[in-house]
């Protein structure tokens, strides 16, 4: 697709002041660099028009608008995804969610909630917590990223490991479709089979089918008491070892959080001190209703860890040091960058009792390609975050290199290329490694049913 003209975007800015007012746009140069950008460390791409709708009604406009002058649109929400899904690539408008930020429902009785897509996710959680119930999806950037972004990635997070991706919460939505017509698909029941599954194809699609504009979501009640330890280890290797000994022993914590040396040395000291000579870590926490039996548990967890090599099991003993443990583990993927000038991450799945090998052959990749690899992540669910960190741009094809072998050897070990980034642009030419043509074929008949025009976040997902 070629980026649009002067006179295509100039027809299509004075339509959407008509019909939105002058407030629902931005075009100065540093908003339209800001939006060109999210935390994919793949640059700036920057848009030609930001577009802040405050209602379906207005989202549903501006996409007739931009179709009718053929204008790409890419929406976003904080842009705090990884794989460049809100960087409009081709330019065009960025139609940010953000001013639809309303949680509109919490029902105690029906345990749903329904929100805006630019609600903040951990606004989400707050509220719902403080009426005893609980929304699990907690991706480490809850502070900041979207609902709208996390049904787009279908993020997952820590606690996924227990309770499942934000997939498994999405009960309906209303969505606005690429030519802009609304639809409402799902539903507001925890049952329900109906017709093909939407839902679950519009969970995921990263911004290429259409916009979600408003969300129903499942809640649970909230566990009453929660515990959390940090296993200290010498050895990544020997960290891995210990979380595939804890879930084989039939030990179902909420989390098991993995980080090596790198990791802990990158946010070291900024909140926490973590023990001594501590070479690689895993945060751990059970949940429940009784606080024996949440104890019980977390110390057998403990003992196994022990049996594989843990040094030292440190226990929060109040909210407040609980916190602190988890603000460190959120800061790893951006601390990280403090340790070397550039850094690109991979997000690699594999069967959980494959992660101290997967581990181990990204550990052995980056030492053949003479590169620094620090590996993170919610290893417990098989997922992990293994990051190089290069000092010159001129490294970089190396680094690519080292990233598509990481990618095949994630896919060897039986896993995929993304546990909850997505594919975005970052991946799209990793996909073909994964999925039959077959299926990419079916895929593209899919986006072409959905966008025949090919408007809606072009450049992204499928491979070109
Ligand atoms: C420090 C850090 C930690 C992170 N930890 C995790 C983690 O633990 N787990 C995890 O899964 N991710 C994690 N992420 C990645 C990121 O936060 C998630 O992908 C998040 O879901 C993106 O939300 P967002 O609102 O920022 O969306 P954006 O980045 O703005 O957009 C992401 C995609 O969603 C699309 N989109 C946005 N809103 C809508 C909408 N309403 N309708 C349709 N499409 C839409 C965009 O087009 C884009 O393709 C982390 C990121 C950072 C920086």
């Amino acid at each position: 697709m070629n980026r649009p003209t002067k006179q295509q975007l100039d027809s299509c800015r004075a339509a959407l002041v008509e019909a939105l007012g002058s407030d629902a746009l931005k075009s100065d140069p540093d908003a339209l660099s800001d939006y060109g950008r999210d935390e994919s460390d793949l640059g700036t791409t920057p848009a030609d028009l930001v577009v802040l709708p405050r209602t379906t009604a207005e989202v549903s406009r501006v996409l007739k608008i931009a179709r009718e002058h053929r204008v790409p649109v890419t929406p976003c929400g904080a842009r705090s995804g990884k794989s460049g899904g809100s960087m409009p690539v081709h330019g065009g408008i960025v139609l940010t969610l953000e001013r639809m930020n309303a949680i509109k429902e919490i029902s105690t009785e029906d345990l749903v909630a329904v929100v805006e897509p630019g609600v903040v996710t951990g606004d989400l959680m707050k509220a719902v917590e403080a009426k005893g119930l609980f929304y699990p999806p907690d991706p480490n950037s809850w502070g900041w990223c979207t609902l709208g972004g996390n049904i787009a990635e279908n993020a997952g997070g820590p606690r996924a490991l227990k309770y499942g991706v934000t997939r498994e919460y999405v009960l309906g939505m209303e969505w606005v479709m690429p030519d802009g017509e609304v639809l409402r698909v799902g539903r507001r029941t925890i049952k329900g089979v109906a017709g093909y599954d939407l839902v679950g194809l519009l969970v995921g699609s990263e911004g290429t089918l259409g916009i979600a504009t408003e969300i129903t979501l499942q809640l649970l009640p909230l566990p009453r008491e929660v515990q959390t330890a940090l296993l200290v280890f010498s050895d990544v290797r020997q960290a891995a070892r210990a979380v595939s000994a804890i879930l084989a022993a039939g030990v179902l914590p909420r989390t098991l959080e993995l980080m090596d040396d790198l990791a802990v040395k990158a946010v070291d000291g900024k909140g926490f001190n973590f023990p001594p000579e501590t070479g690689a870590c895993v945060l751990a926490e059970v949940d429940g209703n009784v606080p024996e039996a949440v104890f019980g548990e977390l110390a057998r967890l403990g003992e196994i860890a022990e049996q594989h090599g843990a040094k030292e099991t440190w226990l929060a003993q109040d909210e407040g040091q609980r916190e602190k443990l988890w603000a460190a583990r959120r800061t790893v993927s951006i601390a990280l960058r403090g340790l070397a000038k550039h850094k690109l991450s991979e997000d690699l799945v594999v069967p959980r009792s494959r992660i101290p090998e997967m581990i181990d052959r990204c550990k052995a990749i980056g030492q053949a390609l003479g590169l620094t690899v620090a590996t993170y992540g919610h290893a417990g669910d098989g997922n992990l975050h293994a990051n190089i960190l290069f000092e010159s741009a001129d490294e970089r094809p190396k680094v690519d290199e080292a990233l598509r072998q990481m990618a095949v050897v994630a896919i060897e070990l039986g896993g995929t290329i993304t546990g909850e980034h997505g594919i975005g642009v970052a991946k799209k030419d990793l996909l073909p490694l994964e999925q039959a043509p077959a299926v990419l074929a079916l895929q593209r008949k899919l986006k072409q049913v959905f966008d025949p025009e090919g408007f809606m976040n072009p450049g992204k997902f499928l491979p070109d």
